[in-house]
């Protein structure tokens, strides 16, 4: 059910290019991989270690045959007291059975669910600050929750099996604190599989050590790590290893390919390695620059960002940037709770955009603005997620993914290149985030202290508040030069009655010449008088996509190269809306645009009004295509 259709074959199947090829689909294509991760409806929160206990590290042996839907093994968990502790609390599924609890060599006394919770009693009360270990034996067949949490499936015939957790599936395969805000520190796993298969996980490989017909690969990590980063997959992979340039020396690069499709895994996994450089130049130094980035094939048509080594359906280049990105954003810090899952996600989808802006420029312009057009389809949406719940609000492309992204790319125009990059290399480098977990304030935090804004009503406005703004923008310019220009704005969603922002606009002239003019806009219909040296042709909005913005109008006024405008009566309407020209026209059609750009009247006659009493409440543009062109105006029905 998840073989790439033939297109992505075709993509997957192309040439290396030197520079990324644009792939307009993979941002919905990543989100609606994403979203179907499984999904049990618990809402996890920030804050100190819960459960009296720190977890400190885990040595997981896992034996494992693709062919089969099983797993066995033990998981030794090293944790520290943080309050006198007499029991530990891990999370595995019910579905699985526990065949022993040891401590210090000796059994001891445990509970196992209901609610997916094992319950182990410790033979004596371990003080506060006191380190210990206890070792969970278990099997059984992993639960089907969403469609990733433990897969088993096969490519050309062989059977491969992987792990994807995110966001509360870990418990489905090994018993561990299912706990964001609660890294394991560092961590070894010892995969045992039959003789011709490959496992590939976390960290660097120490080995492979064979036994009869089987053998175990050893994987050593020594970062912290959530545990919905761990991640295993087996099957008979075929291994390329290249090196990435970064400031620290030369970061290994291992591919784990199906045989069938190695060439293209390593033609994907070269193209990749200066968007390597690219981040570790942006964002500091590649954050596990001591073992390894890589990438393992499994059978998604997107990819997940477990630590070190993310899964990947194939060898797209967006989709590949984006998961490299979260090891930065996601990995190295990682959202504190999934309401703010948009730390990890609206990050990676606007490094991924950074890709092109500096890799292949001209497909930059492109990906802001079809960002802006898929987040301004709807009038409503936060970037924070009120309800991680649902599965489609977490993980949708359009608010977690796009309109994260598009919020970042505005705080870089607030702050301005030097502080918002600084502000991004503190945020990473704060030893209370860096390998810990983050929240949106934290961030905000950063921003604020690098570039001396105050950012509250920002955040305010575009990470909780809904919706986006649609200016109306009418200049003129007197025959001395002087230009005069009004902002006003209507916005989609009542939660934001303004957007307070620098709006840029460009001014063009005769022989080419052209000026981009940034206005501080903080109150609605705004007026600002400043003086061009040229005469003005043409205005242009927002020429470089800075802003989510949609359905934007700009008219001249007045002036001698100024064309007719047309004026709306009453505004608000009720009834009817009418209109006339400032200048004779003739009139071809009109027509009345919802505020979507969606065409909900029309009017091909030669009248001047129009009846909107069956329009819903709302904001619309009346448009008339006249012999002198468009001409366009706002109005509210109320
Ligand atoms: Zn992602």
């Amino acid at each position: 059910m998840r073989h790439l259709p033939a297109l992505l074959l075709a993509l997957a199947t192309a040439p290396a290019l030197a520079q990324p090829a644009y792939d307009r689909d993979a941002i919905g294509r990543i989100a609606e991989r994403e979203k179907c991760r499984p999904f049990p409806g618990v809402l996890r929160s920030g804050g100190p270690p819960v459960r009296g206990f720190d977890m400190k590290y885990a040595r997981c042996h896992w034996t494992l045959d693709p062919a089969v839907r099983h797993i066995s093994g033990s998981v030794t968990s090293w944790f520290t007291a943080t309050a006198p502790l007499d029991a530990v609390v891990l999370d595995l599924s019910d579905s699985l059975q526990v065949t022993a609890v040891q401590m210090h060599g000796a059994p001891v006394a445990f509970s196992h669910g209901p609610g997916d919770l094992l319950t182990i009693n410790l033979p004596a009360t371990l003080p506060a600050g006191q380190l210990d270990s206890l070792t969970v034996t278990y099997q059984g067949q992993p639960p089907t929750t969403g469609f990733g949490s433990f897969a088993t499936e096969s490519h050309a015939g062989v059977p491969v099996l992987w792990t994807l957790s995110e966001p509360y599936g870990s418990k489905d395969w090994w018993p561990c604190k299912d706990d964001l805000n609660d890294k394991i520190d560092s961590m070894d796993t010892y995969v045992t599989v039959p003789l011709g298969n490959r496992a590939a996980g976390n960290g660097l490989l120490m080995g492979g050590d064979t036994t009869g017909n089987q053998v175990t690969w050893h994987w050593r990590h020594r970062y912290p790590i959530d545990p919905y980063l761990v991640g295993v997959a087996v099957t008979n992979y075929q291994v390329n290893e290249q090196y990435a340039p970064i400031a620290t020396g030369d970061l290994l690069v291992l591919t784990y390919a199906y045989p069938e499709n190695y060439n293209d895994a390593v033609n994907g996994a070269t193209g990749l390695l200066p968007t390597i450089t690219l981040y570790d130049q942006l964002f500091g130094d590649y954050p596990f620059a001591r073992e390894k980035y890589g990438h393992a094939q499994f059978n998604w048509g997107g990819g997940m960002e477990h630590q070190t080594m993310s899964f990947v359906g194939g060898y797209w280049p967006e989709v590949l940037n984006h998961e490299l990105a979260h090891q930065w954003f996601g990995d190295k810090v990682t959202c504190s709770s999934w309401a703010e899952l948009w730390l990890n996600e609206g990050f990676a989808t606007y490094l991924s955009g950074l890709a092109y802006e500096h890799l292949a420029p001209v497909y930059w312009p492109i990906w802001k603005r079809g960002l802006v057009n898929n987040i301004t389809s709807q009038p409503g949406g936060s970037v924070f997620c009120t309800d991680t719940l649902d599965q489609n609000r977490l993980f949708s492309g359009r608010l977690t993914y796009n309109k994260g992204a598009m919020v970042i790319h505005m705080l870089r125009w607030l702050c301005g290149d030097s502080a918002f990059y600084a502000g991004l290399r503190n945020y990473l480098d704060d030893p209370a985030l860096a390998y810990r977990t983050a929240t949106t304030a934290d961030l905000q935090g950063h921003l604020e202290a690098a570039s001396g804004l105050d950012l509250t009503g920002f955040f305010a406005d575009w990470y909780t508040g809904e919706g986006y703004p649609s200016y109306t923008t009418v200049w003129s310019q007197d025959a001395a030069g002087a230009v005069a220009v009004n902002l006003s704005q209507v916005t989609s969603h009542p939660s934001v009655s303004f957007f307070a922002l620098p709006v840029p606009l460009k001014f063009f002239g005769p022989g080419g010449q052209d000026t981009t003019v940034v206005l501080n806009n903080t109150v609605n219909s705004q007026s600002f008088n400043f003086h061009l040296p040229f005469t003005v042709d043409s205005v242009q909005f927002d020429p470089e996509i800075w802003l989510i913005s949609a359905q934007d109008v700009v008219t001249q006024v007045g002036g001698p190269g100024a064309g007719p405008v047309v004026l709306l009566h009453p505004n608000p309407a009720t009834d009817r809306i009418n209109w006339h020209f400032s200048a004779p026209v003739q009139q071809h059609s009109v027509r009345v645009l919802d505020a979507l750009g969606r065409p909900v009247l029309h009017n091909s006659a030669g009248a001047q009004s129009l009846d909107v009493s069956k329009l819903a409440p709302g904001q619309y543009v009346l448009e008339v295509q006249g012999k002198q062109g468009l001409m366009r105006a706002r109005f509210v029905k109320q």
